[in-house]
């Protein structure tokens, strides 16, 4: 539970954010018009606890010595402090499950943080300065290995009841066609889930299982620009189940931009293929809402985190 701000203290001068990933821990001092002040990056502990918080209280501390200020200091984790024990769930960084962060991260620097998850906290930091600025509603997707999404409304992110807003990934792939039911297992237990279809890595898959070499989702989707049949056949199938994927968050969420960041971001036919694609999957008979991708890119998570104190 976040404790409650202290009112000797001046927290306001400096915003600091911190992105906690699995290999590398960023951190950021943002001024109130987004320009960064301090810019840190350390290896992160991998598969020690007490080591990683150690990290992220250190490089506050570096930090703010640089900038000469004390901050409000938000995290951007990956996964979630879970509502209903206040200990860390859902991370791919296996070391932080089940540790109470959000109690010792706020102890060891002795003011409240903010924590949100890295998809938020990048849903957050294109909404409130990025490709997404000026948008009321905002869904933010990151696709790469996996596929994260975080919702942000005026500027602030939808946690949610269980702390999982935006997390479609692992809903089933909406209008399923032939071959795709029950589709390929995922790693949470299900088959079938929107992440098997539209990571990078399930871009590779679908390649190799229509005959292609074993390339990145980069490599092919260079092949399709040098005009290669089977390349643009698997981009083309995976536009269409991305534009169907979206196509159920802009009916429940309806938001006015839809920000991609992660390595699939950087196909740049996507933004005008995928919304063409969307149309007859979405309950409205004219669709305004813009695909873009993110302005930020691996800056995102960092910033986002740090606009978690408005
Ligand atoms: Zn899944």
């Amino acid at each position: 539970m976040p404790t409650p701000v202290r009112k000797d203290v001046d927290y306001r001068t400096v915003r600091i954010g911190i992105d906690l990933g699995g290999t590398k821990i960023e951190g950021i001092a943002l001024d109130d018009d987004g320009g960064v002040r301090v810019r840190r990056r350390v290896s992160a502990p991998r598969d020690d606890y007490t080591k990683t918080l150690t990290a992220v209280v250190d490089l506050v501390h570096d930090i703010e010595h640089e900038v000469g200020a004390r901050g409000h200091v938000g995290v951007g984790i990956p996964g979630a402090i879970s509502p209903a024990t206040g200990l860390v769930k859902n991370a791919n960084s296996t070391w932080l499950i089940g540790r109470p962060l959000g109690d010792d991260l706020p102890r060891r620097l002795d003011r409240p943080v903010r924590f949100a998850n890295d998809a938020n906290c990048f849903a957050l930091s294109e909404a409130v300065d990025g490709a997404a600025a000026g948008a009321d509603l905002v869904f933010g997707v990151i696709i790469g290995t996996g596929t994260g999404g975080g919702l942000v409304v005026d500027r602030r992110v939808l946690e949610g009841a269980n702390r999982i807003a935006g997390e479609w990934g692992h809903n089933p792939m909406p209008a399923p066609r032939d071959g795709e039911w029950p589709g390929p297992p995922c790693y949470c237990g299900r088959t079938g889930c929107i992440e098997t279809f539209l990571s990078g890595p399930a871009i590779a898959r679908d390649y190799q299982a229509s005959g292609g070499a074993a390339i990145t989702a980069r490599e092919i989707a260079q092949r399709a620009r040098d005009g290669e049949p089977l390349a643009s056949i698997v981009l083309a199938r995976y536009e269409e189940r991305l534009a169907r994927a979206l196509a159920s968050i802009i009916n429940v969420f309806d938001p006015g931009v839809i920000v991609l960041g992660g390595g699939v971001s950087n196909i740049e036919r996507l933004y005008d293929s995928v919304p063409a694609l969307w149309a007859p999957h979405v309950f409205s008979d004219t669709v305004t809402t813009r695909l873009v991708r993110a302005a930020h890119g691996d800056s995102s998570g960092v910033r986002g985190a740090a606009w978690l104190w408005d």
